[in-house]
């Protein structure tokens, strides 16, 4: 198979055609119609092998997740999830992986009523780059510069999960499916972040830990939150002090949302919670100031200084 075969066979037909699509795979651009009035919104995410992904994992997770992290940043933003575009680059031509891929990413596609109208194939190590196109109205989109002293913080689902997976994988330890599949197939929050559009007045979806990633609100809000460590929803285990901060606070790999929203209107968040079976936990408040407090039952502040998140070059 050439790309072209590759294309045709595996992706060409892959999702749902929408109204709003005038050209999709097949030409030199994709041609779109987007709604009058609403701002686009545009995120890449690539996956490379060795580094976001075990080489030897499922092919249908991984098409499932590499879409899933791409979504995570849209729900992030508020926005309604509308085209995808898809840039493989593959050490060789593999139809059982193709095809298992192609299904799990399209699962997750037309759970969301994407779109898939265009992409890339090249050869080389493989790495997977995907770009989600939504919208949203421009007064809903969510930042992460609103929070304000008083404001409540949030995370949805539980955090840590993931990357308590990923260590029990390294190390050969048993690992129940439940717990493994919060780290291959993670569900993106989007109907969480649509529901927050007037309500939270920052959010951001934890990918790279919750200190790491409410740190950005803090920064961008110019502000500080007080958590506490006893009210964070993480995985039942016993965990040290010190593997409790690597995976809950700063594992990375949750795809949950943190925001904020004014104290007072807590109570609306129960309809979400009723209406999406998420979670939604208030972990701690936002004061003046900068950074994150992370406060425990005696009241001590942990010392999180050695705790900055996942980067690539530091
Ligand atoms: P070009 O040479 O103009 O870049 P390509 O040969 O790369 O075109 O792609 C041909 C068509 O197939 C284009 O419409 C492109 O968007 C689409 N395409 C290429 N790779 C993929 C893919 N992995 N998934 C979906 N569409 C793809
Ligand atoms: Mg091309």
């Amino acid at each position: 198979l050439n790309e072209f075969d590759i294309i045709q066979k595996y992706f060409s037909r892959l999702t749902q055609p929408r109204n709003d699509v005038v050209v999709g795979i097949g030409d030199d651009c994709a041609l779109l119609i987007p709604d009058a009035g609403k701002l686009l919104a545009v995120s890449t995410d690539t996956l490379v092998a060795g580094r976001h992904f075990l080489a030897d994992v499922d092919p249908e997770a991984l098409g499932h997740k590499s879409l899933a992290v791409n979504l995570s940043d849209l729900a992030a933003m508020g926005a309604e999830p509308c085209w995808v575009s898809l840039a493989l680059t593959l050490p060789g031509v593999n139809e059982y992986w193709l095809e298992k891929f192609s299904q799990g990413f399209a699962a997750l596609a037309q759970k969301h009523h994407l779109q898939l109208i265009g992409g890339d194939i090249t050869k080389g190590p493989l790495s997977i780059t995907i770009t989600v196109h939504g919208q949203v109205e421009p007064e809903k989109a969510l930042h992460r510069s609103g929070a304000k002293a008083g404001n409540l913080v949030c995370v949805t689902g539980k955090l840590g999960e993931a990357s308590l997976a990923l260590k029990n994988i390294l190390e050969n330890d048993f690992v129940a499916d439940q717990l493994r599949n919060e780290l291959e197939w993670p569900q993106p929050r989007v109907e969480i972040g649509l529901a927050l559009q007037g309500l939270a007045t920052a959010c951001i979806d934890v990918s790279d830990g919750l200190v790491s990633d409410l740190g950005h609100i803090c920064a961008a809000s110019d502000c500080k939150a007080i958590i506490k460590k006893n009210a964070i929803p993480a995985p039942d285990a016993d965990m040290t002090q010190k593997q409790y901060i690597q995976t809950v606070l700063s594992g990375g790999d949750d795809y949950e949302l943190c925001f904020t929203l004014p104290a007072e209107r807590e109570n609306e968040l129960q309809r979400i919670i009723t209406n999406t079976g998420i979670p939604i936990t208030p972990i701690g408040y936002i004061t003046d100031g900068r950074g994150i407090e992370i406060v425990d039952s005696s009241g001590a502040v942990l010392d999180l200084s050695d705790h900055t998140g996942y980067m690539h070059f530091s």
